[in-house]
C-alpha cells in the first residue's frame, strides 16, 4: 500500500518526476525543499513535521520504491 506522494510543504502532488532519486524528495521541487529547509532553520513551525516525526512512515515509502534493495535496516518491527 503506497499513499499517494505530496509534498510536505505545498500538499500537491508530487510530479512523477520527483523520486527519492531526484534530490528533492520528498518535496515536489528545489523552491519547496528550500522553503523546508528556511522553516527549520528559522527555527518556526514546519508542516514537514508529520514526516519529520514518522520516519517509518518515509522509510516505509522508500522501501517501496526501492524495489530489490534488500540491505535496508529493519529495526522497528
Ligand atoms: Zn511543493
Amino acid at each position: 500500500m503506497i499513499k499517494p506522494l505530496t509534498c510536505p510543504v505545498c500538499n500537491k502532488s508530487l510530479p512523477p518526476q520527483v523520486t527519492q532519486n531526484s534530490g528533492v524528495f520528498p518535496f515536489c521541487s528545489a523552491r519547496c525543499k528550500n522553503v523546508d529547509l528556511f522553516r527549520w532553520s528559522d527555527g518556526k513551525y514546519a508542516i514537514v513535521e508529520d514526516l519529520a516525526q514518522r520516519p517509518d512512515i518515509l522509510q516505509e515509502i522508500l522501501e517501496n520504491d526501492l524495489f530489490s534493495q534488500s540491505d535496508e535496516e529493519e529495526d522497528s518491527y
